[in-house]
């Protein structure tokens, strides 16, 4: 038996153990945060009780026993190291509960093994099927970037090909397993690919309902709600809570272009919707955005209408804001000095004119992130690394540009003045 200390409790992490994470291929993997796959190879249909014995997965768990920081738990450590609030801190708040490190060990062999696997929570990637080509995202993500991502040449037509199939999600076998799993189930993450517009997640739903958990369990959906099945709305009032964060990069046009080809005025209906919903069923909404090259001289446009669609129905007025860091040229921090200073001048406007409602609150939370986006925005980045960057990201948006027939500069014309093309690229920076 293993023996709780101190050690144990600061590298300890309930997600390897009760927790069960998949990718877009359905390989399992400890968590989001940690997305080391458990088995080599794609779509490889093996069931995840079997998975989650796999050697990657023991390891973290006899490190994590032993008071080790598992090492391809970075992330975490990292945060931690940096006063945050870690995704683990998070899971282990959530799911502990009256559970002590040491009830958990005592589920665990010595070598790492856990007989008889009882998930709390899942995270499941169901696959790439989306219906949008956000022009950060790429095809291991979205099946319809596939097309477009080779006829490019940004990928061979054996990767393609291998990207087409994505589709473990649909194994009996693996509804088999689900349900097997599900009997102690506290939440469940969906995210893809666009989770709503896959048929089979309603069939995991009922499993849920039908083994008599759904009472107990939180459902969280990542989703561009581009589409809402009415039948979601009887489906989602069997559970204790559903929690969909919606993603928008920017208001109208803008989010077209990124989030190509999002019609907006159907986004607009479908938050109406959910809103509606939210007052029938424990429905809790909020607006995710990234914060990248595309959105940040215009996020000030974005924030007073997710204040103004939230506030109506009563949910966080703040959009949750994501630093992209991949691919790398979508990072703000390639932007050229003016157009940063632009960005900061606008959004900080914004951040001045609305106070969030208290001081405590998630709403507040989402703020002072925005805020610290906004400080890293304007931090000094080494130049080189910057204008290789800006040349890429020019090509990389010529590329696709001419290819669906979009100009950047509709919606981002203070870019006109700092593009550089293949010709007027610096020798360095075509070298990239
Ligand atoms: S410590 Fe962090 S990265 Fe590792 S499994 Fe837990 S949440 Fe994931």
């Amino acid at each position: 038996m293993h023996e709780r200390t101190d050690a144990a409790e600061r590298a300890f992490c309930i997600l390897p153990f009760r927790g069960l994470s998949t990718d877009t291929f359905g390989r399992v993997v400890a968590c989001c945060e940690n997305m080391v796959p458990a088995i080599p190879g794609r779509n490889a249909h093996v069931p995840l009780d079997e998975q989650v014995n796999c050697e990657h997965l023991k390891s973290i768990r006899r490190d994590m026993l032993a008071g080790v920081r598992a090492p391809t738990c970075g992330r975490c450590w990292d945060s931690e190291d940096q006063g945050g609030y870690s995704y683990r801190k998070y899971w282990n708040d959530k799911l502990l509960g009256d559970l002590s490190i040491d009830d958990v060990a005592r589920q665990v062999n010595p070598d790492g093994t856990v007989e008889r696997y009882e998930p709390l929570m899942m995270e499941i990637a169901l696959g790439n099927t989306c219906n949008l080509r956000c022009l950060m995202c790429s095809s291991h993500n979205s099946s319809s970037w596939r097309k477009e991502a080779m006829e490019l040449g940004e990928i061979t037509r054996d990767e393609a090909k291998a990207l087409k199939t994505i589709d473990w999600y649909t194994d009996r076998n693996f509804h088999d397993q689900f349900r097997r799993l599900a009997t102690d189930l506290k939440h469940i993450s969906f995210w893809g690919g666009e989770p709503l517009i896959i048929d089979e997640h309603v069939d995991l739903l009922r499993i849920c309902i039908d083994v008599g958990v759904s009472r107990e369990i939180t459902l969280k959906y990542a989703s561009n709600l581009t589409k809402l099945a009415p039948e979601l709305l009887e489906v989602w009032g069997h559970f204790r809570k559903v929690w969909i964060s919606v993603s928008v990069d920017a208001y109208g046009d803008l989010n077209h272009y990124i989030r190509y080809p999002c019609d907006w005025a159907r986004l607009e209906q479908n938050i109406q919707t959910l809103g509606t919903w939210s007052r029938q069923i424990p429905l809790r909404l909020n607006i995710s955005a990234t914060f990248q090259m595309l959105n940040i001289l215009r996020l000030d446009e974005l924030y007073p209408w997710v204040f103004n669609v939230m506030k109506t129905y009563g949910h966080d007025r703040m959009p949750y804001v994501g630093w992209v860091s991949a691919p790398e040229f979508m990072s703000c921090q390639v932007a050229p000095a003016p157009i940063k200073k632009l960005a900061f001048a606008r959004q900080m406007e914004f951040i001045r004119r609305y106070s969030v409602a208290s001081p405590h609150s998630f709403e507040a939370h989402l703020a002072e992130r925005l805020k610290s986006h906004l400080a890293r925005l304007v931090e000094r980045v080494d130049t080189r690394w910057q204008e290789r960057q800006w040349a890429a990201f020019c090509a990389y948006i010529d590329r696709h540009d001419a290819y669906r027939g979009t100009r950047v500069f509709d919606h981002c014309p203070e870019f006109a003045d700092h593009w550089v093309t293949a010709d007027s690229a610096t020798p360095e920076a075509r070298a990239t």
